[in-house]
């Protein structure tokens, strides 16, 4: 058991929150219980995700992408009303963290994600250092990691680029972060990897002959929040348990 003002404290100073120009609040977003003994984590503060929670007596439901953005409508209706009653009516605590959660060296979404895929990190750059850029452990086609990368995260890539090309020097960012595409292309790398594909980026991928994977946005971001639970309970001696939807997209 944890005072919630620790462990909120604790994921502050571990992810270095204030330290980051975010559009949506890191930290608590909905407050229950005063003492957390379990954590349940998810990519998304979805309804699922909260019933996930309260079937499992979880504390505190911890999240990547929590339920208030920037330019959204500040108005409680709908699927935002159902989430905010259900974590009120169990006492559940929501605290979610983005881009701090994306960024650190080793809980964050990009550090687990070059673990899980085997790429060495060699350099984080970009807006906010979002991106990392570093090497393959061992060289594959583009056609073979595509397959290790579907192995790994259980999901297809959609892939642009020559399938047989040796590729070596990869950059990435998980998530939604197709728009940084020419940000990796200058840092000339032969792949870029993110969780999101728009019209725009086959035809730079062709052009400039930078291969182009989108690997899901969801199973792209999946293991910071795991990795940033596991070290708090260690910590903190908690329980915690991973709610996965397998969102396709
Ligand atoms: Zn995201």
């Amino acid at each position: 058991m944890v005072l919630r003002r620790d462990f909120l404290t604790w994921c502050n100073e571990t992810l270095q929150t204030a330290l980051f120009k975010d559009y949506a609040p890191n930290g608590l977003q909905i407050e229950g219980k005063e003492y957390i003994g379990k954590i349940a984590t998810s990519v998304t503060a979805s309804k699922a995700a909260i019933d996930f929670a309260a079937d499992q007596k979880a504390d505190l439901l911890l999240v990547h992408h929590g339920m208030f953005w920037k330019n959204e409508l500040p108005t409680i209706t709908g699927w935002k009303k159902e989430r905010i009653a259900a974590l009120l009516d169990n006492d559940i605590n929501m605290a979610a963290y983005h881009l701090p959660l994306d960024v650190h060296p080793e809980l964050g979404n990009n550090a687990q994600l070059a673990e899980k895929l085997g790429f060495t990190v060699e350099r984080r750059f970009g807006e906010q250092n979002l991106l990392n850029s570093g090497s393959l452990k061992q060289v594959k086609t583009l056609g073979a990691l595509a397959v290790h990368i579907e192995a790994v995260l259980q999901r297809k890539p959609v892939v642009i680029g020559d399938l047989s090309r040796e590729i070596r020097k990869v950059a990435w960012c998980s998530g939604g972060a197709q728009g940084f595409f020419q940000t990796a292309i200058d840092e000339g790398v032969d792949l870029y990897l993110t969780g999101e594909i728009s019209e725009a980026q086959y035809h730079l991928a062709n052009e400039m002959g930078t291969a182009f994977i989108s690997a899901g946005h969801h199973a792209t971001e999946r293991y910071g929040v795991q990795a940033l639970a596991a070290a708090a309970a260690g910590i903190f001696g908690l329980g915690v348990c991973h709610f996965d939807e397998g969102n396709p997209a």
